[in-house]
């Protein structure tokens, strides 16, 4: 006599499923093609949202700022190949931003793969993703799916967060495995992102370091946004009464209007200051690697932050504090009474706020000029005065002169609400970013986008169409890439490799898709245009018509571009 048992059978594509939503994932970030679509339709089947994109790498943006945002990984699952490389660039970003993303790719078969036997959409995609990524996985049973995103999680999150690749072959999605065996294979993630408690002896070294100060100086990096230690933070710098700066995406921990706000008188207070307090920010290229001109007269540094190999990267550093920010600050806090630190001299403060007073002075005299047409200046007043009544509003901002204005002209009153180019000045974050902020917070966001950065990503205003995302996109248009004017010294037919089709009707794009456009050549009118589209909360598109003329060229960073000897 013969027995029919019948054993439930689960899936590889059921498991991957089941191993992000056991770790409170809710939500993939994506492009459908073979082999992954129906990892997709599962995961809207069993609950979890899917967000599809019109191109990978504007889908794991979106990952990357979702994860920078809530302290979990953000996922962006792509095809094979060119959808894998297309979704690279997003992961590689995520890791020099140190933002934890996932990005999981379907790939080809192995055995054709590696004998390089042609198979479609063939490529070594483990390789080719292990340097720009924090970590890179391949899961080759199904048994091993459970542990397979564990070790995701945990090292994008983990540490220094980064950017993280998961290889998942075709075969193994459609791999069959017995049911209560795969339910055991899964893996919830306990403490994902450990504290990491400071020495007492750093903490020690650290104070006594601010202690010996005469010009004190906070300086904040998006890393301190990151921690989520907003209070802590805060209390860190009212208590001590230091100056500080915010790097860009570090505005809002503390309001931009807050009096101890040091960004008026950036060059002074850099040029001047004696001991410096790095909270979360990297000695990189956007500080001037903490030397040259930028930096003047010599000083010390406390370095705060979580990855002990950043520490002397660019400069000696008198007293590293190495631990998570939270953890670290508060440890600082907690001895600030017994090592004696007293407010920073009243000279000391008096010019700094000297300085600001001048600086704010001329700003407020650039600001208030009306030309025509409108330029950075008069179209960023109009937005920084709209945005004021929305402190909670999402900023995504990239371009040259357009992230260089706008960074320094919009006022920030949250944590966390500014998303920008980042460490790698990269151009195309803009609608992967402002469909991310979106989708994770459920608040409007305003994107300040110049022309060019908007070419990147633009085709994603059907996304925001499609999902009906509050999301107001400013197209600052002066025809072209830094500006409109260039000719071609020939004579010929090609426009200047700089310029644009002029008179452009970005607006028109969004109205494809059954968005708002607008079209505003006045502060007045981009005022009006925009206090209505952030009132609708519908997807809306501002084509901001700035003159030609305006802009330099790379915007601050023309020193970074090389000279021809033909042009010396
Ligand atoms: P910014 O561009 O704003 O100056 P960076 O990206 O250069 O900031 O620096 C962020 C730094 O913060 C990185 O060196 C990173 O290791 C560190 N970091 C990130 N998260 C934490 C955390 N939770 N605790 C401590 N340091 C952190």
């Amino acid at each position: 006599m013969t027995h029919n048992v019948s054993v439930e059978v689960t899936d590889g594509f059921h498991l991957v499923i089941d191993a992000l939503k056991h770790n409170d994932i809710d939500t993939i970030f994506g492009l459908v093609g073979i082999p992954i679509t129906d990892l997709a339709r599962l995961a809207q089947a069993e609950g979890m949202r899917f967000i599809g994109f019109r191109h990978e790498q504007n889908a794991g943006n979106a990952a990357a700022i979702a994860g920078y945002m809530t302290k979990k990984p953000g996922i962006c699952l792509t095809v094979s190949a060119p959808g894998f490389l297309n979704g690279l660039t997003a992961l590689a970003n995520a890791t020099t931003n140190c933002f934890p993303m996932i990005l999981i790719s379907g790939s080809s078969e192995r055995e054709i793969v590696d004998l390089q036997q042609g198979d479609y959409e063939e490529m070594d995609q483990l390789n080719i993703a292990r340097p720009h990524a924090k970590a890179a996985f391949r899961v080759l049973k199904a048994e091993d799916i459970g542990v397979g995103i564990a070790r995701a999680i945990r090292a994008a999150v983990s540490g220094r967060p980064g950017g993280v690749y998961l290889d998942l072959p075709a075969q193994l999605l459609a791999q069959t495995i017995e049911a209560g065996h795969a339910k055991r294979s899964l893996i919830k993630v306990v403490d994902a992102a450990p504290r990491q408690l400071p020495a007492p002896d750093s903490v020690e070294r650290a104070l006594a370091l601010l202690k010996e100060a005469k010009k004190p100086l906070i300086l904040l990096g998006k890393g301190a946004a990151y921690a989520q230690a907003d209070a802590d933070i805060r209390a860190f710098v009212e208590r001590t009464g230091i100056p500080y700066l915010p790097m860009s995406m570090a505005k809002g921990l503390l309001p931009d209007t807050h009096a101890q706000s040091a960004s008026a008188a950036r060059s002074f207070v850099l040029a001047e200051a004696d001991v410096v307090v790095l909270v979360g920010a990297r000695l990189n290229w956007l500080l001037a690697h903490g030397k040259g001109k930028t930096w003047g007269k010599p000083k010390q540094f406390v370095q705060i932050d979580i990855a002990p190999t950043e520490i002397d990267s660019n400069v000696a550093i008198a007293a590293p504090l190495i631990g998570d920010i939270g953890s670290c600050v508060g440890a600082l806090l907690a001895g600030l009474d017994s090592a004696g630190i007293d407010k920073p001299d009243a000279e000391w403060l008096g010019a700094i706020a000297q300085k600001k007073e001048q600086n704010t002075a001329k700003m407020a005299a650039l600001l208030d000029k009306n030309p025509d047409p409108m330029n950075f200046h008069s179209a960023l007043r109009a937005i920084r005065d709209v945005l004021k009544e929305y402190p909670d509003i999402n900023l995504v901002n990239e371009g040259a002169n357009t992230l260089d204005f706008a960074r320094s002209i919009i006022d920030q009153y949250q944590p966390r609400k500014r998303f920008d180019s980042g460490t790698w000045g990269i151009m195309g974050i803009g609608m992967g970013f402002a469909i991310g902020a979106a989708v994770t917070s459920g608040k409007p966001v305003v994107a300040v986008e110049g022309d060019s950065a908007f070419g990147f990503s633009g085709m994603e205003l059907e996304t925001i169409c499609r999902y009906q995302l509050p999301v107001t996109t400013i197209v600052f248009n002066n025809n072209g890439v830094y500006r409109g004017t260039d000719v071609n010294p020939t004579g010929g037919a090609d426009v200047a490799p700089t310029v644009f089709v002029k008179n452009a009707r970005y607006d028109k794009m969004i109205e494809a898709f059954g968005g708002i456009g607008y079209h505003a050549t006045t502060p007045e009118e981009l005022t009006r245009a925009l206090a209505e589209a952030i009132a609708a909360g519908k997807p809306a598109l501002i084509n901001a018509v700035i003159d030609e003329t305006a802009g330099t060229e790379s915007g601050r960073l023309t020193n970074l571009n090389p000279q021809s000897a033909a042009k010396k």
